[in-house]
This record gives structure tokens, C-alpha cells and sequence, in this order.
């Protein structure tokens, strides 16, 4: 089985699949305005082009794919969806990123389908300022889903929440994490905001460095840990005194990208190799019948070897990405 490696030694284990574009939130840094669809738009990737190409993917050694979006559940055939790439060989983790809108309605279906992993967006514990920052009252709603999904046995939840200034980047933001992750036994991290084609405003704005977040992991005695292989890019730190863990993604941090283990795929079928690059090519053509799984395999294979050693971010550079729905974050 020929894997997945690029011209510098990184190899990927690890896909970021989008399901859609779509969604019904409305975050401040991603869809202000909530989602619109483009006229003449061509559809998402169907059932049958998204098993071949996991198909593909599995032949190439893949081992973990994140169904993401726009919002992935708002998808009639989400539970489809999981059960095929569920269903791929060498595919031993399949894992979500929600912002958990339906979660307390779908908590046995993910459980049923024996989903990895599940990641939630939340960006504050406070109702009224993730109803801010969201556009929607749905906190309550969504920490319910959370209790269901617990109390039915599922593990490995992990809540994520941009950090910005202002909003959710004090000393008491930070306390009132420390004790949820403790209490519900949760795995909690900040991202760092990161500047996209259409946000430049609202960056230059609540922009605030993740460092704010490890100066308070200092401060309290937080000790950070190795990453595994196919793990997301985030740094973890544990804690005696808490049952959860804390963690700190940082795109601008200067070594993010050497140890880059993921590709994106659009919900178009657009294969991404940098979440800020302005490379891509799309798959879709080759996903319309399982009989063109050489082709595929060749194209991605070949493709790899334009993927950049980094990102331009620092400097402003955004790539093709217009906001982080269209692309699956
Ligand atoms: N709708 C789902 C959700 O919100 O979890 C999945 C898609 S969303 C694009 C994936 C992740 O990207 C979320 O955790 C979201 O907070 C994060 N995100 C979106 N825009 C971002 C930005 N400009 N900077 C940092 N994180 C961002
Ligand atoms: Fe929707 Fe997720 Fe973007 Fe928020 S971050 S608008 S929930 S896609």
C-alpha cells in the first residue's frame, strides 16, 4: 500500500472530510450572515462519490477522517454517511466536529453507529455571550446533548472554542473551563482565531494570541504532553488536580506546520493540502464510478507532492479560504 507523503517526510494518516457548506449558525468569524447558497452551485459530493472516495483514501493508508462541514448533522443522510466510511478497512477512527445544535436528538445514533469521537463547538459557558458570538440561544441546548450523550456511555468528547479577545479570553473564562472539564471528565481547547478571506474586520478586532491561554496553563500548574500520530494539531496539558484536559491550537505558532498530518476535502470534492493554501484540484471528476480508483489514487498521490511546507498566514496570506465552512475548519 503506497501511503500518503509529501516532499518533506510528512506523511497523512489523517483526512478532514466536509460533508457541506451549509449551515444554521451564524459565528462571527465564520458566517456573520449565515450561510447562502451560490447560485449555479454545483451540489455536495453525493453517497456514492463520497464511498469511493474513502475507498481511495483507505488504500492510501488513511486511518482517521473527521466528518466536518459547514454543519455536518444538518445532513438527512448523515448516519449514511458514517456508516460507509465506518465501514472501510483500514478507517479505525471516525470522528465528528459539530457545533451540537441536535446532539441531545442524534446522542443514540452516534453511539449506535459507534462514532470515534465527537467535537463540539462551544465558545462560552455564558448563554448570552455564545448567543453573541453564535447568533443562537441554544447553550443550554447544547450542553443537554452533551449530559445524553454521557449518560449513554460515549467517551471521547472533546469542546473546542475560538479564543477572542474580549469575549471569552479572561481569567474567569478560563476558571469556569477548568471546572467544567473537570466535573464532566471533557477534554477542552482553545483555537486560536484565524484570519480568512472574509473576516479581516472581525480578526484585526478579537485577534488575541493563544499564549494569553498557556500563560494561565503556567500559572496553574498545567504540564503539556506528547502527541500521538494521527492526533489533531492541537498541544495538550493534564493536570493532577482535574479529570479533563486542556489544549492550545496555534496556527501562527512558528512549528505548526512541521508536524502537518492532515488534508482537507471539500464538500465539492475539492482535495485542499493547506487549510490556507491557494493549491487544490478536484477529485469529483474521478468519484463518479468505482471503476476509476487507479486515476483517483494517481491524483492524489500526485498532488501531494505540491503540498507547501507551510502557510503564509503570518504575513496575511489566506489562501483560497473565504471562511473556515467552506473548507470543514
Ligand atoms: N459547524 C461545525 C462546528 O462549528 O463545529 C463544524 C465546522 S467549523 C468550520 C469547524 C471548527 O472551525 C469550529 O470549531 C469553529 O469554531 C472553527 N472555526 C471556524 N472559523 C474559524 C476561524 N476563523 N478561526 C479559528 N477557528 C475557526
Ligand atoms: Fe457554522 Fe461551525 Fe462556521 Fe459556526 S463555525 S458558522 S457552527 S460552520
Amino acid at each position: 500500500m503506497e501511503k500518503l507523503r509529501d516532499n518533506f517526510g510528512r506523511t497523512f494518516p489523517y483526512i478532514r472530510l466536509s460533508i457541506t457548506d451549509v449551515c444554521n449558525f451564524k459565528c462571527g468569524y465564520c458566517l456573520p450572515n449565515g450561510y447562502f447558497k451560490p447560485s449555479n452551485a454545483p451540489g455536495f459530493l453525493n453517497i456514492d462519490e463520497i464511498n469511493n472516495l474513502v475507498e481511495a483514501l483507505s488504500c492510501l493508508g488513511v486511518s482517521k477522517i473527521r466528518i466536518t462541514g459547514g454543519e455536518p448533522t444538518v445532513r438527512k443522510d448523515f448516519f449514511d454517511i458514517i456508516k460507509i466510511v465506518k465501514n472501510k478497512k483500514n478507517i479505525h477512527n471516525v470522528v465528528i466536529t459539530t457545533n451540537g445544535y441536535k446532539l441531545n436528538k442524534i446522542a443514540d445514533q452516534i453511539v449506535d453507529n459507534k462514532i470515534n469521537g465527537v467535537n463540539i463547538s462551544i465558545d462560552s459557558l455564558n448563554a448570552e455571550t455564545f448567543r453573541k458570538v453564535t447568533g443562537h440561544d441554544r447553550l443550554n441546548q447544547i450542553l443537554e446533548g452533551i449530559d445524553v450523550l454521557q449518560k449513554k456511555g460515549f467517551k471521547n468528547i472533546k469542546v473546542n472554542a475560538v479564543l477572542l479577545k474580549g469575549i471569552n479570553d479572561n481569567e474567569r473564562d478560563f476558571d469556569q473551563w477548568s471546572e467544567f472539564i473537570n466535573k464532566k471528565k471533557i477534554d477542552f481547547r482553545y483555537i486560536e482565531l484565524m484570519q480568512t478571506g472574509d473576516n479581516l474586520n472581525y480578526f484585526k478586532k478579537y485577534h488575541v494570541p493563544s499564549s494569553v491561554f498557556k500563560d494561565y496553563l503556567n500559572r496553574n500548574k498545567w504540564n503539556s504532553i506528547d502527541r500521538v500520530s494521527d492526533a489533531g494539531p492541537s498541544i495538550n496539558y493534564v493536570s493532577p488536580n482535574s479529570n479533563g484536559k486542556f489544549g492550545i491550537i496555534a496556527p501562527y505558532s512558528r512549528d505548526f506546520c512541521k508536524s502537518c498530518n492532515r488534508l482537507r476535502i471539500t464538500a465539492k470534492g475539492e482535495l485542499r493540502l493547506c487549510l490556507f493554501g491557494n493549491t487544490g484540484v478536484n477529485l469529483r471528476p474521478l468519484l463518479k464510478n468505482s471503476s476509476q480508483k487507479k486515476e483517483l489514487l494517481n491524483l492524489i498521490l500526485t498532488q501531494l507532492r505540491f503540498k507547501k511546507e507551510s502557510h503564509y498566514l503570518e504575513i496575511g496570506d489566506t489562501g483560497a479560504t473565504p471562511h473556515l465552512a467552506s473548507i470543514g475548519g
